[in-house]
């Protein structure tokens, strides 16, 4: 099988798994607990969280260990919305996770905040020139992702965080697909949240990590004995924290060589299915996007026809994001990018990751070019 949906999730890379091991067996201790299992497993959580900040830039303190990205993006938008001494306005954009827009639109029915949109161009980015003019100092929060999960564009979030910060409204950005991409360095990004997870980086399902700096008020969305300096209450996954951390170093470490080795391969593969599949189009930003996402339109054809054709041949990928796959809904991604809705259920997305090999890609280029035949040939 050659797997090309790393946006959905990655396996657990062999050296996490063997980290997070004596977390789960003999120092299994519940880090609240005052005796020497406790003490330990109380030590790991620590050095782990202060990996994690080191990566984000950010003070050990401003490091809040969730289960996942969904969760790290619903305490940054509802935390900090609700925990705004002023203003019941949220800017956003329409291509975000579900679990931002899904965070905004329970805002908006149950606490009356004002959810707007940035506007985004064909390519699914932001114009900072349009938050500029629409952003006051009344508005209590931006959240704009880092990366699409979808056509893999990266938005100028340094700049928005600027525009944001002119005004001393907090930023959140969504990082999930960024990590191990580009930096998380938070502070240099200049953002006020960040979020991130696990299993995009070869840490296990089901673990994330949320950055908010020290001086916002965050509102903790699950309450208990207070773990998590009260942010997350709730006995802490010690060695999904241990995982996480030893995942990000990783990636950290390997970050610049791997970014150089996968941008090289995904252009290539770009450039073969453009070569050979006819009226195709990369959909995304050319320049700006992920080194690891390659995502197209395929003129007159169903999306989940390329993909179950695909699998046959052994190539795994997905139509749009693993959340919206399979619900016969054109991609909000690209609706809001302006493809008519007949447009973007054509679309397939392969992503890439440290695993990917040259050999894989071009098979799979070949795979492409059968299946895309196939699904137009039944549908003459
Ligand atoms: N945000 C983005 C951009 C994602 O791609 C995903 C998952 O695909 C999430 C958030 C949710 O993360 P998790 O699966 O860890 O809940």
């Amino acid at each position: 099988m050659i797997y090309l949906d790393a946006a959905a999730t990655t396996p657990v890379r062999r050296e996490v798994l063997e980290a997070m091991w004596p977390y789960l067996t003999g120092d299994f201790g519940n880090p609240s607990s005052t005796h020497s299992l406790g003490e330990r497993a109380a030590r790991a959580l620590a050095d782990a969280r202060a990996r994690v900040a080191r990566h984000l830039g950010a003070r050990a303190s401003e490091v809040t260990f969730t289960s996942g990205g969904t969760e790290a993006d619903n305490l940054a938008v509802k935390g900090i919305a609700l925990g705004a001494p002023r203003g019941r306005h949220i800017i956003t954009t329409p291509i975000e996770h579900e679990a931002v827009l899904e965070s905004c639109d329970y805002l908006r029915r149950h606490h009356g905040f004002r959810i707007s949109f940035l506007g985004v161009d064909h390519t699914g980015r932001v114009d900072p020139d349009e938050l500029a003019a629409r952003l006051s100092s009344d508005d209590t929060l931006v959240s704009v992702m880092y990366a699409n999960n979808e056509v893999g564009s990266i938005q100028p979030v340094a700049e928005l965080a600027a525009i944001a910060r002119a005004v001393k409204v907090p930023l959140h950005t969504d990082a999930v697909q960024a990590a191990g991409w580009l930096t998380l360095d938070a502070r240099a990004l200049g953002v006020d949240a960040l979020s991130f997870s696990g299993h995009k980086l070869g840490a296990p399902k089901g673990v994330g990590a949320l950055f908010v700096r020290g001086r916002v008020p965050l509102e903790p969305l699950m309450h208990g004995g207070g773990q998590e300096r009260g942010a997350r209450s709730g006995t802490e996954n010690v060695a999904a924290a241990v995982g996480l951390a030893l995942a990000l170093d990783l990636a950290e470490a390997e970050r610049e060589t791997q970014a150089a080795r996968v941008t090289a391969l995904r252009d290539g593969f770009v450039g073969e299915v453009l070569r050979r599949v006819p009226e195709a189009e990369l959909t995304g930003h050319p320049v700006h996007r992920l080194p690891g996402s390659a995502s197209f339109c395929f003129d007159g054809v169903s999306g989940e026809a390329v993909l179950l054709e695909l699998e046959r041949a052994g190539v795994v990928c997905s139509s749009g994001s693993a959340c919206a796959a399979g619900s016969d809904e054109p991609s909000h991604v690209l609706l809001a990018a302006g493809f008519p809705p007949e447009r973007a259920l054509t679309a397939v997305r392969f992503t890439f990751g440290g695993e990917s090999t040259e050999a894989d890609l071009a098979a799979a280029a070949t795979a492409v070019e059968a299946a895309v035949g196939a699904v137009r040939s039944l549908a003459r």
